[in-house]
């Protein structure tokens, strides 16, 4: 089989014959899975500097040494969002969405939940929100304190114009929580140039560490005047903020070798040399694979221009022989873990670029997908509307 010389070597990288196309968890590396091996007690001294260190590094990643402060949170990133929420939004407050996915969509119920009024501004998930409607509504709704927005919507892969969107919020005078969860790290976003309050991300995506927790960057001055908004005890990052700063220590048992893992995450990602090298990294490997995917006949959803080097959604071929979940379950079966589509409006399914995976291996992902098309006998892979040109 076409994978089979990379195996040997895959398996010295991560420790796994499984790579994960997806946008987290993803395919870690053997570093991060071996720092896992060693159990911390949550008050030992060294794992209080851990936390500090992994604490003070995504403050700094962010470019928010001084003004901003790391407040991390058991759970996935849905629960830092949430946390992050609700603790910066006061009883009286109004948030605003900006919609072009599943995550933005997230954010209106989460709102629900918390009983904040909330108000979307939604969009086509092919499309970037609307700038002009942006700035009209925040002039016209003087209620709106909050606005969301998700930096790379992970339902599509779309990059959102966050400083554009940002520069508007800041114009108005109103706060800013960014959703950078399948961005951070890889994507540039510096707080000195893309003013905003909050960004929210988890262990699992383009820091690739393993999953478990989500934490939020928030400006300091910001946090300090967020005492009682929370509706939970366990989400309230004001409490879990002042628990940390403290005595250094997690108020609930703490995802240890989670923080474990980061820690070693973090460290690698530096060595790599930070965002830019990330960045590059999955630029490379998202051209790799839509090239291939092109040359296979396959169609992305987005133009190339809106495309983030995170995740690519194609559109399902036409082709009558085309069966997903045949499509899918053999190429897992080859080690090559790809996701389901999540869009509504067309059928499509996506291929992640993050994670311990490098050019090579989205080549030898392109040969098993080239093989597995043979198997099942499908020849015309562009979507319906284009088959029939
Ligand atoms: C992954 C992700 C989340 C959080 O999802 P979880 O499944 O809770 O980890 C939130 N927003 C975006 C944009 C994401 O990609």
């Amino acid at each position: 089989m076409s994978a089979a010389p990379h195996a040997s070597d895959r398996a010295a990288r991560t420790g796994n014959n499984e790579f994960l196309l997806t946008p987290g968890p993803l395919t870690t590396s053997l570093g991060v899975k071996q720092a896992m091996l060693r159990d911390w007690g949550s008050r030992d001294k060294q794992f209080i500097a851990l936390n500090a260190r992994i604490r003070d590094k995504l403050v700094g990643i962010a470019g928010g040494e001084g003004d901003y402060v790391c407040v991390p949170v058991q759970g996935s990133g849905t629960f830092a969002v949430e946390a992050t929420l609700g603790t910066l939004l006061p009883r009286a407050g109004k948030l605003l969405v900006l919609v072009n996915g599943a995550y933005g969509e997230r954010m209106m119920k989460i709102a629900k939940y918390l009983g904040r009024p909330a108000v979307a501004l939604s969009c086509a998930e092919d499309r970037t929100p609307d700038l002009t409607s942006l700035e009209t509504l925040l002039a016209e709704d003087k209620t709106i304190t909050h606005i969301a927005a998700v930096h790379c919507e992970t339902t599509s892969g779309i990059l959102n114009p966050i400083r554009e969107i940002a520069d508007i919020v800041a114009r108005h005078g109103r706060s800013l929580i960014i959703d950078a969860m399948s961005a951070f790290g890889a994507i540039p976003l510096d707080v000195r140039e893309v003013p905003c309050d909050a960004i929210v991300a988890s262990s699992n995506k383009c820091l690739e560490g393993v999953p478990g927790m989500g934490y939020a960057i928030i400006r300091r001055g910001v946090l300090e005047a967020c005492e009682g908004n929370a509706h939970s005890l366990a989400l309230d990052l004001y409490d879990q903020w002042r628990g940390l700063e403290g005595n250094g220590q997690w108020r609930f048992t703490p995802p240890t070798h989670v923080l474990a893992a980061f820690d070693q995450a973090v460290a690698e990602f530096e060595e790599e040399g930070g965002v830019a090298a990330r960045n590059a990294r999955y630029s490379e490997n998202c051209r790799t694979l839509v090239e291939g995917m092109r040359d296979l006949g396959f169609e992305t959803l987005l133009p190339d221009a809106l495309q983030a080097p995170i995740i690519v959604t194609f559109h399902m071929p036409a082709d009558p022989k085309f069966d997903f979940t045949a499509f899918y379950d053999r190429l897992a079966a080859r080690g090559y873990v790809i996701y389901p589509g999540k869009l509504t409006v067309a059928p499509t399914f996506r291929i992640g670029c993050i994670g311990q995976l490098a050019r090579e291996d989205l080549e030898a992902a392109l040969s098993v997908i080239r093989e597995v098309l043979g198997e099942i006998g499908v020849t015309q892979c562009g979507p319906a509307a284009s088959a029939a040109e």
